[in-house]
């Protein structure tokens, strides 16, 4: 029923991450499905004005998701998964929007989130684990 899954990352959470690897390896081993993960980067632009950097040593876009790719790979071999099943991509933008493109572009029937960062209690559900349960056309599954 699930064959394609996405399940998007959080790069700078890896408590947020590991919480969902069992349900991950659970429905990859069900439905011999299709795992893409998927991490979003802030735009550059975001952190301009911040003044921690002058704008000369940012470094380039490409270099910013070469570096998340190798991320990705990294959070991606900590789940028990076979190898030619598993699909790694990073986009730069609004975490919900590249979220919700990605799952149409590889018509995901199901996406897994973790609910929210658990260091913080505040929220129930995280805004972008919110935007996609809102808006996504497939099944979501959100991991507490
Ligand atoms: P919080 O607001 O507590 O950080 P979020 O809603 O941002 O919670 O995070 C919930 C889930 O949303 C994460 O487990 C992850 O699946 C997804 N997510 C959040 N930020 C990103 C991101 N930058 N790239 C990819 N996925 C993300």
């Amino acid at each position: 029923m699930y064959k394609t899954i996405l399940v998007p990352i959080d790069l700078s959470e890896d408590n947020m991450s590991r919480l969902v690897i069992p349900h991950v390896e659970h429905f990859a081993k069900q439905e011999d499905a299709h795992i893409h993960f998927l991490a979003v980067l802030p735009p550059l632009s975001s952190f301009y004005g911040m003044g921690s950097l002058p704008v000369g040593h940012y470094p380039s876009e490409k270099d910013r998701l070469r570096h998340a790719e190798e991320g990705l790979r990294q959070v991606a071999a900590s789940f028990n998964l076979p190898e030619d099943r598993v699909h790694c991509s990073v986009a730069i933008g609004a975490p919900r929007d590249r979220i919700l493109e990605q799952a149409q572009s590889i018509a995901a029937d199901l996406i897994i989130v973790a609910s929210h960062r658990p260091d913080i209690t505040t929220y129930l559900l995280g805004s972008t684990a919110a935007s996609v349960v809102r808006h996504a056309t497939s099944a979501v599954l959100v991991i507490r």
